[in-house]
């Protein structure tokens, strides 16, 4: 569904990317692990456009879209979502209001329809009756949680996460892993940003580990997890297991 060819990202002289050739398939569900600085991010936000590549290509669903046009941006990103660390939820608006608000801006849903989607979409992260809150009175998990459902709401064909449990205290980092673990039986197709080890190895069909900005591992987990293949990544993985 996505793929990547030959990526590089450069900021001023900064190499960040180098050499990046990946594809993630439909339905699949991939984490990208790697040391901090090593280009997780960046190369996340060039998945869906928010970052520019310097060269190599970005290909959704068989279409290059590396120099889309401004319309053509919009509709990546609303095909390919982004859960971020600190859920970017509008804090003058409810979580009703939240949810609603691109549906009916971006795709003309009425109010009526987004917020019946946006009910719905609210119980399967277990927040029904959140819906006329406003984001202060939530604790972080349930932040993330809608932000999650947020992103749903726009029915994208790809979630992209990026260390989405990260700016958590720890009693709330289960409860968002188990909305995105029953999201990735729905068929959704994901990429997730993760220090959670236990989380990417149960869930994940495949890990990326990033090392300075070259993909050193492509792997299953069990492959990677049990046998990885390059000094990084074994390195890595003695410090976070
Ligand atoms: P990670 O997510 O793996 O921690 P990032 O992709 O955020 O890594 O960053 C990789 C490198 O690129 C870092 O050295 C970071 O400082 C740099 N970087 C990221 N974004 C920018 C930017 N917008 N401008 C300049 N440098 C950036
Ligand atoms: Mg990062």
């Amino acid at each position: 569904m996505i793929k990547a060819d030959k990526l590089y990202k450069s900021f001023g002289k900064l190499d960040v990317l180098k050499d990046i050739s990946t594809e993630i398939k439909k339905g699949e569900v991939v984490a990208i692990i790697g040391p901090s600085g090593s280009g997780k991010s960046t190369f996340l936000r060039c998945l869906n456009l928010l970052e520019m590549p310097t060269s190599g290509k970005i290909y959704i669903d068989g279409k290059d879209i590396t120099n889309a046009g401004k319309n053509e941006i919009m509709k990546v990103r609303q095909n390919v979502g982004m859960v971020f660390q600190h859920f970017h939820l509008f804090p003058h608006m409810t979580v009703l209001g939240n949810m609603t608000y691109a549906p009916i801006k971006v795709k003309g849903l009425s109010k009526d329809q987004a917020r019946e989607k946006a009910r719905e979409l609210l119980g399967r992260v277990g927040l029904a009756d959140k819906a006329d809150v406003y984001p202060t009175k939530l604790s972080g998990g349930q932040k993330q949680r809608v932000a999650i459902a947020r992103s749903l709401a726009m029915e994208p064909e790809a979630l992209l996460f990026d260390e989405p449990t990260s700016a958590l205290d720890p009693e709330m980092v289960k409860e968002v892993l188990d909305v995105m673990k029953s999201l990735a039986t729905t068929g959704i197709t994901m990429a997730i940003v993760t220090h959670e080890m236990g989380f990417a190895r149960e869930v994940a069909d495949r890990i990326l580990f990033l090392d300075e900005g070259r993909l050193v591992e492509d792997r299953t987990p069990d492959e990677f997890f049990t046998n990885p293949q390059s000094d990084r990544a074994k390195q890595f993985l003695q410090k976070m297991l």
